[in-house]
Order: C-alpha cells, then sequence, then structure tokens
C-alpha cells in the first residue's frame, strides 16, 4: 500500500521542516515554495477533505491558520498573504489529504491565481444567487443563534443588478 505523504509527514516517515506541531494538526515549510515562507498546514490523521473534519476541528484548523498567516506575515515581512485550498482534482487538489497552502505574497512575486471572468446573463446570476441563498439559509440559521441579524431577504437580491456590482469591484483578470 502506498502510503499518503502527509500521512508520512505526520507521522515522520518523511523528513519536513515543521513550523507547527499540536496533537491533531501540524504545519511545515512547502519544499516548493511560491514564496519564503509558504506554509502548509494539515490534520495529522488522514483526512481527504473539510468535510472529514467534525466541527470542532473544522474550527480549529482555521482558528490555526489564522494565527499561522499572522505569524507569517510578521516573520516574512510580506505585503499580503493568499490561504489556497482546493477540494478534488479539478480544483488542482493534488494529494488524497486535505492541506492547505498559506502563501506569502510581496508585489511584483511571481505567483498568479487567476482566472478569466466568466460572462453570465442577469437572469442566469440572479438564479444562481436565488439558489444559493435558499440553499445557504441553514448556514445562517446555525451561525446567527443569538444575534438573529437581518438576513437578505430574496426581494431585496432581486433590486441588485449583476452588472453593478461589477462595476463597483473591477477586477484585473490577472491578479485578485
Ligand atoms: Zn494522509
Amino acid at each position: 500500500m502506498e502510503e499518503c505523504p502527509f500521512c508520512g509527514i505526520a507521522n515522520k516517515k518523511i523528513p519536513s521542516l515543521v513550523v507547527y506541531e499540536d496533537d491533531n494538526f501540524m504545519a511545515i515549510l512547502d519544499i516548493r515554495p511560491a514564496n519564503k515562507g509558504h506554509t502548509i498546514l494539515f490534520p495529522k490523521k488522514h483526512k481527504t477533505s473539510i468535510f472529514d473534519l467534525n466541527n470542532s476541528e473544522t474550527n480549529k484548523i482555521f482558528y490555526i491558520a489564522k494565527q499561522l498567516i499572522k505569524n507569517v506575515k510578521a516573520t516574512t515581512n510580506c505585503d499580503g498573504v493568499n490561504l489556497v485550498y482546493s477540494i478534488g482534482e479539478a480544483a488542482g487538489q493534488r494529494v488524497p489529504h486535505m492541506i492547505i497552502h498559506i502563501i506569502p505574497r510581496n508585489k511584483g512575486d511571481k505567483v498568479a491565481i487567476t482566472w478569466e471572468p466568466q460572462k453570465i446573463s442577469e437572469e442566469e446570476f440572479k438564479k444562481i444567487a436565488e439558489e444559493l441563498l435558499k440553499a445557504n439559509k441553514n448556514i445562517s440559521e446555525k451561525v446567527i443563534e443569538e444575534k438573529k441579524e437581518k438576513i437578505i431577504t430574496e426581494e431585496e437580491l432581486k433590486k441588485i443588478k449583476p452588472a453593478e456590482i461589477i462595476e463597483i469591484e473591477p477586477r484585473e483578470p490577472k491578479y485578485w
């Protein structure tokens, strides 16, 4: 059986430069870094994706990511940080283990996270927004338990023109 490389790193069969470790999570320096300080955070147990983590583990991994970002920023003195997490081969997941990349960024560096903006009709925009808003209702019910914050209604959503949103936030295709 061929072992997962990140399981190998977690149980120290594969050497790595560890920059953080607790009972359940580990962070190492990427051996093929996009920039100095490029860190990979992952659960020590084999988990294919975030969907294999329970809520407490999910909270912990993103809490650790937040602290790692803060420290990598202070240590490398970078201008910014990208958090890159890919789910599935189509998205660029190359290992069968959940890993989160923390990439320090500097103005004019050689890192590019790109896409070509797609043309979507206003009708399609609204349709997908409505579907997602509906699907996402159960999140707000769970997340906003005490606060009872006002959630955008479907009526309000219809008033927003996607074209206006695009004009407010012009996006360079090669950098975001
Ligand atoms: Zn693994």
